[in-house]
């Protein structure tokens, strides 16, 4: 464990604080904290920031609601900038983006640029940090917004609706089908999962257990 002595805070005795969301891995913003902001955070778990605009200390949330559950804090290797993590309630950035950084330059949501090819499971995150994002915010004609206020049950519902399409396709062996169906069923299970605050790396956590467990005669019979 760093103690806060082998921190390197700058002239003004600031550190800058980099915080991402602990389920999604997205990183939602940058500000600084001083030695009591840092305290505090320690103490309360609640995180907390020096605002250099205003000269104060600033617990992020205490006007918006917007607060942060620090899960974790850590020193990078030369001690001059922490990593918060956190659960974020509400979006981060008081503009109402979910996260601060949302005006590209360049790279992956760029407007235009190619997006990498990341396979199914880099996929699957991405899609799962939207759709986090979106309950977060609740923006105005987003069908994630519409599936939260239609309430969870009638998502579960769809789950198994889309379920019995999976069924038909790969029955008739329909490819084309099969993946849609496929493409549904996971996007109103990771809604689900979000809802519920299971991350894909939780799923993930338990498919990596079961590995290696098969045996010779092939996959492990589950469920
Ligand atoms: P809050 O801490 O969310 O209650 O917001 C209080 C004030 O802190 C806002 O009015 C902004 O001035 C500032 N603020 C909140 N969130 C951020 C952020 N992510 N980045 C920069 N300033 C922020
Ligand atoms: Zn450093
Ligand atoms: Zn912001
Ligand atoms: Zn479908």
């Amino acid at each position: 464990m760093t103690d806060l002595s082998q921190l390197n805070f700058d002239q003004s005795g600031l550190i800058p604080v980099v915080t991402q969301d602990a389920r999604t891995g997205t990183v939602l913003m940058q500000a600084y904290a001083d030695r009591a902001a840092l305290e505090r955070t320690l103490q309360t778990r609640e995180a907390t920031y020096y605002s250099r605009s205003r000269g104060e200390q600033w617990v992020k949330g205490q006007t918006s609601g917007h607060t942060q559950r620090v899960l974790s804090v850590q020193a990078d290797c030369d001690g001059d900038s922490l990593l918060y993590r956190v659960e974020q309630t509400g979006p981060a950035c008081h503009t109402g983006e979910y996260s601060c950084f949302c005006r590209p330059l360049l790279g992956e949501d760029a407007p235009g640029a190619a997006q990498p090819d990341t396979g199914l499971d880099g996929t699957l995150e991405r899609v799962y940090a939207t759709i986090s994002e979106r309950l977060a915010t609740l923006p105005e004609g987003s069908y994630v917004a519409r599936l939260h206020a239609g309430g969870l049950d009638r998502v579960l519902k769809k789950i198994s609706e889309e379920a019995g399409e999976v069924l038909l396709a790969a029955k008739n062996a329909d490819r084309a089908e099969l993946s849609t169906e496929v493409a549904d069923l996971l996007f109103h299970t990771l809604f689900a999962m979000a809802e519920v605050g299971v991350s894909p790396a939780d799923v993930a956590a338990v498919l990596r257990g079961r590995e290696g467990k098969s045996g010779l005669k092939g996959p492990k019979e589950v469920g």
